[in-house]
C-alpha cells in the first residue's frame, strides 16, 4: 500500500507581498461604481447593497440628473425616488434612506459629504463599508472597504483568521501602510468577483503559491487553524496516520474550479447574490427527486 504524504504548510502570507500580486494582475483597482463626487458615490454605494454594481450603475444616471445633490434629492418626492431607484432592489428602502440622508447631510454639513468616519457613520443608512468607499476613494481620506469578497478572500488566502469586518478591517489596516488602504480592499474585490469567487479558480491565481487555502481545504488541522479549545473533543485517528494526505487535496473540476468546504464568509453572503432564485428551486427539486428515487 503506497505511503501517505503529509502536506507541509505554507508560512502565513505577507500582505504586502499579497497585494503586489493584486496590483500585478490588477494594475490599478478602483471602485467599479461610476460616481463623479462624493454625494455619488455616497448614494451609490447606498443603492449597491444587496445589488450589484452594473445594474447601480445603470440606475444612477437617471437619478443624479433629477437630483443632483443632497440638497435638490432631500426634498425629493418619495414615490419618485422609489421609481428611479426600483432596479437595485429593496427599492422602498433605499429610497427612504438616500432621502433621509440627504436631509441629514444638508441640516449638518451644508450638503456637503463630511471627510471622517464618525460624521459619515452618524449618517443614517451608512455604516463603516460605505464610509471607507466615499473617504478611500472619493474624499482622500485612508480606508479599507470590508465587503463579502474581501471577507472571504483574506480569510482564504490566510491574511487574517478573522470573521467580521471590523475585526478584518482592523488586521489589515495594522500590517498595511495607509496609502495602500483602499487599494488592498479594491484589489481584493476584483480578485473575489473575477477568480477566488465562492468557488475559485485556483489554477488561474496569481497568489495561488502563496495562498493558504489548498492547504485549510486539505485539512485546516494541519495548518493548526482550528486546534481545538483546551477540554474539547478531538477527532481520533490512527496512530501514524498524518491528519493531512496528498490524496486529500481537492481538484479542479472540468471548469477549472475548486470544490471544496464552503468558508464561513462564505455562508455569511446574502443569498440573494449566492444563489438566484431559479437556482433554489432547482436545488431544492433535484433534493426532491433524489429522495423520491430513494423511496
Ligand atoms: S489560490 Fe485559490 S483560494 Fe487562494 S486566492 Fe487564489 S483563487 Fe483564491
Amino acid at each position: 500500500m503506497p505511503r501517505s504524504r503529509a502536506v507541509a504548510p505554507l508560512a502565513l502570507p505577507s500582505a504586502l507581498a499579497v497585494l503586489d500580486r493584486l496590483l500585478r494582475h490588477y494594475p490599478s483597482p478602483d471602485t467599479e461604481l461610476v460616481y463623479r463626487n462624493a454625494f455619488e458615490l455616497l448614494v451609490a454605494t447606498v443603492l449597491s447593497a444587496q445589488s450589484t454594481d452594473r445594474r447601480v450603475n445603470e440606475t444612477t444616471p437617471a437619478l443624479f440628473a433629477r437630483y443632483p445633490d443632497a440638497a435638490t434629492l432631500a426634498t425629493a418626492a418619495l414615490d419618485d425616488v422609489e421609481a428611479l431607484v426600483r432596479p437595485t432592489g429593496f427599492f422602498r428602502v433605499k429610497a427612504r434612506a438616500i432621502i433621509t440622508l440627504s436631509h441629514q447631510l444638508v441640516q449638518d454639513h451644508g450638503g456637503a459629504v463630511p471627510g471622517d468616519m464618525d460624521a459619515l457613520t452618524a449618517l443614517p443608512g451608512v455604516g463603516r463599508k460605505t464610509a471607507n468607499v466615499v473617504l478611500g476613494h472619493a474624499l482622500g481620506v485612508p480606508g479599507l472597504p470590508v465587503d463579502r469578497h474581501v471577507l472571504r478572500v483574506a480569510e482564504r488566502i490566510g491574511l487574517t483568521r478573522e470573521t467580521t469586518p471590523e475585526a478584518v478591517e482592523r488586521d489589515l489596516c495594522g500590517v498595511l501602510p495607509p496609502e495602500q488602504w483602499t487599494a488592498m480592499s479594491d484589489g481584493l474585490i476584483l480578485h473575489g468577483r473575477r477568480i477566488c469567487r465562492p468557488r475559485p479558480l485556483c489554477p488561474q491565481c496569481e497568489v495561488r503559491d502563496i495562498c493558504r487555502y489548498p492547504f485549510k481545504t486539505a485539512g485546516r488541522a494541519a495548518l493548526d487553524l482550528d486546534a481545538p479549545a483546551a477540554g474539547a473533543p478531538t477527532r481520533r485517528r490512527k496512530a501514524g496516520v498524518p491528519i493531512v494526505e496528498a490524496s486529500r487535496t481537492p481538484a479542479p473540476d472540468k471548469s477549472g474550479a475548486y470544490v471544496s468546504r464552503t468558508t464561513k464568509a462564505d455562508r455569511r453572503a446574502p443569498k440573494a447574490e449566492s444563489r438566484t432564485p431559479n437556482a433554489a428551486r432547482r436545488s431544492s427539486s433535484a433534493v426532491g427527486a433524489r429522495k423520491r428515487g430513494r423511496r
